[in-house]
């Protein structure tokens, strides 16, 4: 398949170029596009043929279930069984944004997009051409990442490219997404407000309207004992070909711990990549050694935390050791996508 590469400027969007995204859209073809979390690959949300081809693009198992896009709260209306008024709270506050919203599903949206759940994921970007795609092809936009399954999600077109070039038919190249890391998933189909997956917004933001949100506890932890609650959890997910470990405890013991293990991993002929961060990275003298940036600005962090993962496959690194971050706001997330990269294989110090 021939794969269209178009730039827009997301301040200055371009009438016809967006137009042929919008008519691939409206013809049932998939058009990946930025979003201020990651790069996503949109299909008609109502159109099931539509909707087949993104799970066959991205090798996508078709038991986990996809992100309707929205631009307005109205065209969420026939989408579910009811808006609650604190759905109806955390749209006004966080919408658009780095928000998607669990609730009952209406018969309007297939099973395929509910992987046969009673309940639909939504949410409203925070990126105008993905609002503006979405506007013009008059429809909700099913938006997984742009990625190959199971790969670290796409945060520039470059990306994207990487993966999926001659598997769909567009990317619109809108530069390097902001955010770096999905969406905050939050289930507010039952009583019992609770974030399924952690991202953009976090619980200290949320729980602000929300007092009671709890958080569910695989999150950060990886055991099969625990049952997912989201399907998308129980995959592996955002690993980089290399084994990787992330190290977490007081910043000096994490560092500690990696230059011994850069050590002993290099004596074994090994080619050691390390992550760490601008106020570690002088301490270590061997390694591939890329630092995501500051300890105090964990938004940087989280921007760069994707594009340093792919960076390695293309490193060509046997052993991937990683600084783990705190919990705090961001933390949970940055902490949650490094644990599955890793596979589980967090070691505490
Ligand atoms: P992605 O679009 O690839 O970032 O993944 C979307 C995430 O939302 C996955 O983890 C899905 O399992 C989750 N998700 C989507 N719809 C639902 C739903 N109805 N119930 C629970 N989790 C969902
Ligand atoms: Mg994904």
């Amino acid at each position: 398949m021939y794969t269209k590469i178009i730039k827009i400027d997301e301040n200055n969007i371009d009438k016809n170029l967006i137009g042929e995204a919008v008519r691939i859209i409206k013809n049932g073809g998939l058009v990946a596009f930025p979003t201020e979390t990651v790069y996503g690959l949109g299909a008609n949300g109502l159109d099931e043929e539509a909707v087949k081809k993104i799970f066959i693009a991205k090798g996508r198992p078709q038991d986990n279930p996809l992100i309707l896009h929205v631009y307005s709260t109205d065209q969420v209306e026939d989408l579910v069984e009811e808006i609650p008024p604190v759905a109806k709270l955390c749209m006004d506050k966080f919408w658009p944004g780095p928000l998607t919203i669990i609730l009952k599903k209406s018969p309007k949206v297939p099973d395929i997009i509910s992987a046969g759940l009673d309940t639909v994921a939504i949410r409203m970007p925070e990126n105008k051409i993905a609002l503006e795609i979405i506007r013009l092809s008059n429809t909700p936009i099913a938006a997984p990442s742009a990625n190959t399954s199971g790969k670290p999600s796409p945060t520039s077109a470059r990306h994207v490219i990487e993966d999926l070039m001659g598997r769909i038919d567009m990317i619109v190249d809108g530069g390097d997404t902001g955010i770096g890391l999905e969406s905050t998933v939050l289930d507010l189909s039952t009583d019992i407000p609770m974030i399924l997956r952690p991202g953009g917004v976090t619980k200290e933001d949320l729980s602000k309207t929300i007092p009671n949100i709890s958080i569910d506890s695989s999150i950060i932890k990886e055991d099969e004992k625990l049952i997912p609650k989201s399907p998308g959890q129980k995959y592996r997910h955002y690993a980089p070909k290399a084994e990787m470990f992330v190290f977490s405890g007081q910043v000096d013991s994490i560092v500690e711990a990696i230059i011994v293990n850069t050590e002993k991993y290099t004596k074994e002929g090994k080619r050691v990549g390390i992550i760490c961060t601008d106020e570690t990275k002088d301490f270590y003298k061997e390694g591939v050694i890329i630092s995501m940036g500051s300890r105090k600005n964990k938004e940087t962090i989280a921007r760069n935390l994707f594009n340093t993962l792919r960076t390695f496959d293309h490193l060509d690194v046997d052993i991937i050791l990683a600084e783990g971050v705190d919990l705090s706001n961001l933390g949970i997330a940055i902490m949650n996508r490094m644990m599955k990269a890793a596979s589980g294989k967090i070691i505490k110090v």
